[in-house]
């Protein structure tokens, strides 16, 4: 039987089955793999539960305006994404996305300061910490429903007390509405940016999203992606079939990358930065901009090499007004205290995840970025 009747006859089979024995499959079904705990709230009822207060709203639209300007090159301020690997904690987050907005109204001519402020964390096997939205409380047992709750209230009060809108990381796309009136600044990881459903999405967000290159490297796979999330899509999107216009602010993110036999390679060097600008310049995309980020596979997670790569980039920067003009943004990993502690640890200000550049390296760090840019 050719393979596409053998597809078909098999359906046919199927649905005999299930309208015969209909209790039998469906149950067979549930135990062979989904258990549903709870249904979620769905987003209008979560914003109606945690609101973001109208005026709050007009100064985050304000900020989006300011932030796009520099993707379309008619602001020369430099962007940097600054912040813990994940946000863990509201307490330690917020309390250090103050001390960044008192930085941030110091260097206000040159940079715009984004906080990281991520809430779902992509994991290399699967395993461990999955974030905020999964687990409220890093040391007790997942709670959707609750975690939901905890990242909404977590972005609005950090974005009372600062003002500084923030970026989370679009782990997983149909949590977005969560959120959305709230982040400024969307990154696709490494792991998912071939996805999709991450691409047809991003195609509907009208705020910058990064596309992170894969693991392996390709900066054409994350061009596609940046190329995906430009052009108008139709697909179905939290029960919706739904039509996007595209969005003129998805660009690259350079994160470094895993040789075969597991080794982090960097990708900030100047002949990376030429390299990836040539290609990223042949594919005729909206806005071309590259943000780089510091730390994963271009610092080999050695935290403290942050600022030496972080100063690289800007001297590549001050070298070539052609990756002057390209390059927009950094993104750096730092929380209060450097380093990285268990997830079953507790100490204040310390990330869960990945290890972080500490305080008092990032503040001198952010001054120096602002004097070079
Ligand atoms: C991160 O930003 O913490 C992260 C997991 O990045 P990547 O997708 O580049 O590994
Ligand atoms: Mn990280």
């Amino acid at each position: 039987m050719p393979p596409h009747n053998r597809k078909f006859s098999n359906r046919i089979t199927t649905f005999l089955y299930v309208k015969k024995f209909p209790s039998k499959v469906i149950e067979s079904f549930t135990a062979m793999s989904f258990k549903k705990i709870r249904q979620l709230p769905t987003p209008e009822e979560i914003k109606e539960n945690v609101p973001f207060p109208k005026e709050l709203c007009e100064k985050k639209i304000r900020r989006d305006e300011e932030i796009k300007a520099v993707f379309e090159k008619k602001d020369n301020r430099f962007i940097v994404v600054i912040g813990p690997c994940s946000a863990h904690d509201e307490e330690a987050v917020c309390e250090y996305v103050s001390r960044l907005a008192a930085i941030q109204e110091k260097v206000k001519d040159k940079l715009i300061i984004i906080p990281r402020i991520y809430t779902n964390k992509p994991r290399t096997t699967g395993q461990g910490y999955k974030g905020m939205a999964h687990q409220p409380d890093h040391l007790k047992e997942p709670n959707i429903a609750e975690g939901i709750i905890a990242i909404r209230k977590m972005h609005v009060r950090s974005f009372s007390q600062s003002e500084l809108s923030a970026a989370d990381e679009m782990l997983y796309p149909n949590n977005h509405p969560y959120l959305d009136d709230l982040i400024c600044y969307v990154a696709i990881g490494a792991r998912s940016v071939e996805n999709q459903q991450h691409r047809l999405t991003a195609s509907g967000l009208d705020i910058p999203v990064g596309m992170k290159n894969p693991t392996s490297g390709d900066i054409n796979v994350a061009l596609n992606s940046v190329l995906a999330a430009q052009i108008p899509h139709t697909f179905s999107y939290n029960g919706w079939e739904v039509t996007t216009s595209g969005n003129p602010y998805a660009h690259l993110i350079l994160r470094g990358w895993v040789s075969s036999t597991g080794r982090p390679r960097p990708n900030y060097h100047h002949e990376n930065l030429i390299d990836a600008s040539a290609v990223y310049t042949q594919r005729s995309m909206k806005n071309p901009t590259i943000f780089v980020d510091t730390n994963h596979d271009n610092s080999g997670k050695r935290f403290g090499e942050q600022p030496r790569i972080a100063k690289e980039v800007m001297r590549s920067r001050q070298y070539d007004p052609a990756l002057k003009n390209l390059i927009r943004g950094l993104m750096i990993e730092s929380y209060l205290k450097e380093g990285a502690q268990k997830a079953d640890e507790d100490v204040y200000g310390k990330s869960i995840t990945d290890p972080c550049l500490g305080w008092e390296d990032s503040e001198k760090l952010l001054y120096e970025i602002a004097e070079n840019c």
